[in-house]
């Protein structure tokens, strides 16, 4: 009976393993509040906890791996945007070097700090050009 209920499903995804984890931090930090915080969390939990259910046994493939396919797009493009804030900050906390970019190719380069004027050649395009650095 249980394999014929759960015949031509659609599971689980990348999206309902989110959903699933979410929900599980919501219900583990719910612990630490008191009245109304308390009961949004809860029914917040319990929002999710539906949405993971029907999602995991909607019947409707197309609809929610499309909706998977959208979410890993947005997450593809979140991380994107992580890595370039944390390059920004080692960048920031790096004194030894200075970094910019090469006026024809706009690659990134880094140079040593406090060599005075130096002449730097692009690894990439091999264009040479003057920097204080
Ligand atoms: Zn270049």
């Amino acid at each position: 009976m249980f394999r014929r209920f759960f015949y031509g499903r659609y599971g689980n995804d990348h999206l309902n393993l989110v959903i699933m984890v979410i929900a599980l931090v919501i219900g583990v930090s719910s612990v630490f509040t008191h009245g109304v915080t308390y009961l949004i969390f809860a029914l917040l939990q319990f929002c999710l906890l539906c949405l993971w259910f029907m999602r995991f046994l909607s019947k409707n493939h197309y609809a929610r791996s499309n909706e998977n396919q959208k979410f890993l797009h947005f997450w593809g493009r979140l991380r994107e945007k992580f890595k370039g804030v944390r390059a920004f900050f080692s960048r920031l906390a790096d004194r030894d070097h200075r970094y910019f970019k090469c006026p024809r190719c706009h690659s990134r380069l880094r140079v040593p700090r406090g060599r005075g004027n130096i002449t730097v050649t692009c690894p990439r395009c091999r264009h040479q050009f003057d920097k204080k650095s």
